[in-house]
């Protein structure tokens, strides 16, 4: 599959034109439904952005030198989930306008707050979206890292393929988003797990990963740890789980003997095709390279992309490295 033709408007007009006036695209999302990739990509001008499966697409592009990077837009909260709004700035930020940035910024302290500050100190919406079941969980990351989080809704959901947990263990369900931010707070302050890990943790971890069965036992024993925890905590407001999860990764060998791409994704002209996605890491293949590189693909969100007859620029490799 390739992508330019989805977005191109006009193929034959697009041969004849200057490339430097070929509207860009930009990737606006990396998004995950049923545990799979999808990058969301939004044509210069474009009402409507469109999805694009992530696993096995081919990309060929240049990042555009004389076009503004654009805003990634802002996620809506609400009784019914999250939906994400789009924008037509400039960004100013990494990814978002100023506006946009302070909206997100509003939403996060109000989510990760709202235990603390109570239900009158925070927007209604926020309120009824968090007035639904969550679950807690702890995961293991493939650098040995761990965290406790939580999630909105009793099955399914994305947030550990989003995040690139490679085992977890959803430990409970509670009533509500306020009670199970408590929970969590009360096992980082107790039992010392963090809630958030470094990507460069992660990205490390792909390149020297320990060893799956490593990884299980660790999480295991964490598990146990928590789950003794939170049978004192957990009261008539929720009940106890103990439900396994792995990453649909775990045995593609696109992940295995993994190198890090050489060259800054969001400056020049890139070809290569993902393979599959854990988190917002991809594993990605390059003919002439028999090593599959890992790309971090957030660095170029909101960047206008073009494709076209252009070269690409080449890279060696440092086999001392590795
Ligand atoms: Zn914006």
């Amino acid at each position: 599959m390739n992508w330019v033709s989805d977005w191109v408007p006009n193929k034959h007009l697009d041969a004849e034109m200057n490339m430097d006036t070929n509207a860009p695209c930009y990737l606006t999302a990396i998004n995950w439904d049923g545990e799979e990739p999808f990058l969301q990509f939004r044509v210069h001008g474009d009402d409507a952005s469109q999805s694009v499966s992530a696993n096995e697409l081919d990309l060929r592009f240049r990042v555009a030198v004389d076009w503004e990077r654009q805003c990634i837009g802002t996620i809506d909260r609400s009784k019914d989930g999250s939906t994400s709004v789009q924008c037509d700035s400039p960004a100013v930020s990494a990814r978002q306008c100023e506006r946009c940035q302070t909206k997100d910024n509003i939403a996060a302290a109000q989510m990760h707050q709202a235990h603390r500050r109570g239900r009158d100190a925070i927007g209604k919406a926020m309120v009824a979206y968090l007035t639904h079941p969550h679950r807690l969980y702890v995961a293991i990351f493939r650098d040995g890292a761990t965290k406790v989080g939580t999630t909105r809704g009793l099955s399914g959901g994305n947030r550990l393929v989003e995040q690139g947990a490679w085992y977890a263990r959803y430990l409970a369900q509670v009533d509500d988003g306020f009670f199970v931010r408590e929970l969590e707070d009360s096992v980082t302050e107790k039992l010392g797990i963090g809630q958030a890990i470094d990507t460069r943790k992660k990205f490390a971890g792909h390149l020297q990963p320990l060893p799956n069965q490593e990884l299980e036992k660790r999480l295991t024993q964490l598990a146990k740890e928590t789950e003794k925890f939170l049978t004192k905590e957990i009261g008539a407001k929720g009940t106890l789980l103990d439900d396994q999860w792995s990453n649909p990764r775990i045995e593609d060998h696109a992940w295995i003997n993994l190198v890090s791409y050489p060259t800054v994704i969001n400056q020049g002209a890139h070809e290569f095709a993902i393979k599959s996605m854990v988190g917002r890491l991809a594993a990605c293949n390059k003919t002439g390279f028999v090593e599959n590189f890992l790309v971090d693909f957030q660095p170029l969100l909101a960047h206008p992309l073009q494709t076209g007859d252009f070269e690409i620029d080449e890279f060696v490799m440092q086999d001392s490295l590795f």
